[in-house]
């Protein structure tokens, strides 16, 4: 498929999502970047998002509980281009109900090409980067060249 840009502004709309067993160490780490969060607009699946905005007191944009349709509203606003990046600390030890939707989340993150930490190491690499406070594009599949080249 062609590719063309999206423009992401230098206020980001960032993902954050936590499995149960992980979901302290997300913790840990978002108070530890809360200065620098708080300038970007903030999103996450149902649980993380509530226990982060009530024990930070960050503003957190939260969707559904990600095992009860959570997962799917966030690959819903990757697709539309809503969200910039994503924290995703999912838990490589235990199985979880909504495997399949967790699949389904990392791929479309893969497909919509934003960048994805799923551990800390990863994340503090994303926090740190200069890109964070700066407009980037970034390479997107080209829907619009897609469909009239299918259409022709
Ligand atoms: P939760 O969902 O934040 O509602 O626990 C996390 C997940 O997607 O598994």
């Amino acid at each position: 498929m062609q590719v063309t840009t999206r423009t992401m502004q230098a206020n980001k709309h960032i993902a954050l999502v936590a499995h149960d067993n992980c979901k302290t160490h997300l913790l840990r780490w978002v108070s530890e970047h809360k200065d620098k969060l708080r300038d970007h607009t903030l999103y996450a699946t149902g649980t993380t998002g509530h226990m982060l905005s009530r024990e930070t007191g960050l503003e957190v944009n939260c969707l559904l509980s990600g095992p009860m349709g959570g997962d799917q509203q966030l690959g819903a606003l990757i697709s539309e281009g809503k969200i910039d990046m994503m924290i995703f600390f999912w838990d490589p030890l235990n199985a979880v109900p909504h495997d399949p939707d967790v699949k389904a989340l990392l791929r479309i993150s893969a497909v919509w090409n934003i960048p994805v930490a799923t551990n800390r190491a990863s994340a503090n690499f994303m926090i740190s980067s200069p890109k964070l406070e700066e407009e980037v594009d970034i390479e997107i599949p080209d829907y619009n060249a897609y469909l009239s080249e299918r259409l022709d």
